[in-house]
């Protein structure tokens, strides 16, 4: 009989849409081909006032594209419909805070059934960019040197604010990038090419998260690698990004056109090789599990490699770099979807 997948998506984030889309595109994979007699799909919506819709409601959003925020939190918000119960393994497509950062894990941890993707500690370390940061130090993973601030430095006042300014402009100088701590899709990040910029950009992440970092600004290629396993975790093909604006923000990642995927990567066999090294050795410095992607700044012209960040639970949608490089490494996007699955239920 067909095992029944849980496919959650949605969530309470500014990646709202980018998780409907890539649920989009899992479940039409799981109704394909083998997948079809092999899984039993039902979808759990996640609409972004935290509200769990149950399946018939879910169902309507997936065929839409449309998030259905009818329903408030009208008393508890922790009433999950029925149908749960009956899931055998979860397959949570939800980006940023509350879905990839280990919430939803706990919660289907607590469940006691499997799911895909990284637990609570990977999802964890994986959002948020200063545990992160840390985890690769130890792990002696090269990056940007960086600093990290909370918001009550950032409102300090006038006798300690100029002097964490200070700190940062002799640390790092200029530009150096400013990040909310705990998020994704560029949202909240600025580059900061003077002083007064770097203070407004420190003002601006404090509103979204008080943990922020602030690394120095390098300039470099952009080039992503995908994982896929668990203890015994593949690399894929090394892909690049490309694009006309000051830097990989928002409005690049979403406006059609405004940036290039290319698959793979033109690089120097070597380069790929030690991309592909550290993408694993990040994947299990983290505790990670199932996927990821893991995102790298490649320096030409003195051919060093700067690991960024690495991304649980990557975009997936049909054009999404992760499902692509696999694609490119010879994994059609149906039988990723079924591995991912198969992982989960295999973890250990
Ligand atoms: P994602 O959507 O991949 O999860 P994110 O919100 O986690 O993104 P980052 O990947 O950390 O954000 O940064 C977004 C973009 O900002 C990068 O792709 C790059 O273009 C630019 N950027 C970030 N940090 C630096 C840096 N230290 N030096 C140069 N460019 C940077
Ligand atoms: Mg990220
Ligand atoms: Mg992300
Ligand atoms: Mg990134």
């Amino acid at each position: 009989t067909a095992i029944k997948v849980g496919l959650l998506f949605g969530g309470r984030s500014g990646e709202h849409q980018v998780s409907i889309t890539s649920a989009r595109a899992i479940a039409s994979a799981l109704e394909k081909g083998e997948n079809k007699q092999k899984y039993q799909v039902t979808p759990f919506y996640i609409n972004q006032n935290g509200v769990w819709l149950n399946p018939e409601q879910s169902a309507q959003v997936l065929a839409s594209g449309i998030p259905d925020d009818s329903s408030t939190t009208q008393g508890s918000k922790w009433q999950f419909p029925v149908q749960c119960q009956e899931m055998e393994v979860w397959f949570p497509i939800l980006h940023g805070p509350n879905g990839e950062d280990g919430t939803v894990q706990g919660l289907l941890t607590l469940m006691d059934v499997p799911f895909v993707g990284s637990g609570v500690l990977g999802s964890a370390l994986g959002m948020d960019k200063i545990a992160m940061k840390n985890a690769f130090d130890h792990a002696q993973l090269p990056q940007v040197d960086y600093i990290a601030v909370t918001r009550d430095e950032v409102f300090s006042g006038p006798c300690v604010f100029p002097k964490l300014c200070d700190r940062i402009d002799t640390a790092l100088g200029y530009p150096c990038f400013v990040k909310p701590a705990n998020l994704g899709s560029s949202v909240g990040i600025a580059k900061a090419k003077t002083r007064q910029e770097l203070e407004e950009a420190l003002d601006s992440a404090a509103q979204y998260d008080h943990r922020i970092i602030v690394e120095a600004g390098v300039k470099a290629r952009e080039v992503e690698c995908a994982v896929l396993g668990n203890s015994q975790a593949k690399a894929s093909v090394v892909g690049e990004i490309t694009y006309n604006a000051d830097f990989y923000d928002y409005e690049t990642k979403y406006t059609d056109g405004k940036a290039q995927l290319i698959i793979p990567a033109q690089l120097p066999e070597n380069i790929v090789h030690k991309i592909q090294e550290m993408s694993l050795k990040a994947f299990h410095a983290l505790n990670c599990q199932g996927l990821s992607r893991v995102d790298f700044f490649y320096v030409e012209e003195t051919g060093e490699v700067l690991i960024n960040e690495i991304n649980t639970l990557p975009g997936f949608t049909a054009l999404s770099m992760y499902p692509q490089l696999w694609e490119a490494s010879g994994v059609k996007f149906a039988d990723l979807v079924d591995k991912l699955i198969n992982f989960a239920m295999n973890k250990q």
